[in-house]
């Protein structure tokens, strides 16, 4: 399945593979999750960061509340039936107007999914959260980002000294009660049972209320190398693989995105592609509706391969 360099014939077109066979796409069964993209600023420079967030890359801008709230009222006009809103970056708590559109989510009675590296950003609003975590409970989730269960590796990725503030954010959304979920990396070379194992241990001894065999709650993401070789995903795939296409993340959600250098924010078919114009699906979530060609090498290694999934 998996080679070295990407052909170029692969993934050139969004209705055929280099096989000359029907591509495969995913039609939107339901939008039960939002995703809003508040910027790509970042506090860290992961070395394997999808979207490629810094201290320095805005190409994704921040995302205004008053835009955030164009949205919202939309889901409520067009009653899409959306459960939760999830909250990525960059580092969230970066953006001026993020905690403002925090509420605003749980005040409008959506569930809320916060991403964040729960470093200095997200400590700055350690009142804010937890007034949230007291008017709203578990309806408010953070997923905190913890690349591995040891400080060298986590270290490897994301920085030195990034280790123990990590850890520092992690114990007080823990001790405070707070609805908590990690994400880390699933390592070529180490099974899934193992990096389970690993992170089990760390939270028991750092007392961390997360159960690391609770997929929901240790969500662990492969390595994404879009250059490397991958089979593309043909609509004979779903019945090979047994799969359901409406159990891939675009069949259920989508990303604002607000681009730097564009005057509103877009909509993005998923997570994982913010910048290709053929995962850009419109200005608004009715036009975003249409479904989605898995013309991406993320589609297939990540989600239809992979078994990825983003909700918390
Ligand atoms: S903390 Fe997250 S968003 Fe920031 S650089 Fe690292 S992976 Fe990217
Ligand atoms: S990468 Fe995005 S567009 Fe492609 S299958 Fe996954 S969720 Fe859908």
């Amino acid at each position: 399945m998996e080679g070295a360099a990407l052909p170029e014939e692969k993934f050139a077109d969004p209705d055929w593979t280099a096989k000359g066979e029907p591509r495969a796409s995913v039609p939107l069964t339901g939008l039960e999750t939002l995703w809003l993209n508040t910027g790509t600023l970042c506090n860290l420079a992961c070395a394997n960061c999808y979207i490629e967030s810094s201290p320095t890359n805005d190409a994704l801008i921040y995302l205004s509340h008053a835009h955030a709230a164009t949205y919202l009222d939309e889901v409520a006009d067009k009653n899409l039936g959306t459960r939760e809103i999830a909250f990525t970056g960059g580092e969230p708590f970066m953006n001026p107007d993020f905690v403002p559109m925090l509420s605003d989510v749980l005040e409008r009675g959506f569930e809320a999914l916060v991403l964040s590296n729960a470093m200095k950003p997200m400590r700055r609003y350690e009142a804010a959260l937890l007034e949230l975590r007291e008017r709203f409970g578990n309806k408010l989730t953070l997923r905190i980002s913890l690349d591995h269960h040891s400080k060298a590796v986590h270290e490897a990725e994301r920085g030195p000294r990034s280790w123990d503030v990590a850890m520092d954010g992690l114990r007080w959304l823990s001790t405070h009660g707070f609805s908590l979920a990690v994400a880390g990396r699933l390592l070529p070379g180490e099974s899934e049972a193992e990096e389970r194992a690993g992170y089990a241990r760390l939270f028991a001894a750092e007392q961390i209320a997360v159960d690391a065999h609770d997929p929901l709650r240790l969500v662990l993401f492969p390595e994404m190398d879009e250059d490397k070789d991958i089979a593309e995903i043909t609509t004979a795939c779903w019945q090979i693989l047994d799969q359901d296409p409406a159990q891939i993340m675009c069949a259920s959600s989508r990303m604002v995105v607000h681009r730097k250098g564009e005057e509103t924010p877009r909509v993005a078919a998923c997570t994982l592609i913010p910048y290709d114009e053929q995962f850009d699906m419109g200005a608004t979530l009715a036009e975003a509706s249409q479904p989605v060609k898995l013309n991406h090498p993320h589609c297939a290694r990540f989600c239809v391969l992979g078994g990825a999934s983003c909700t918390a």
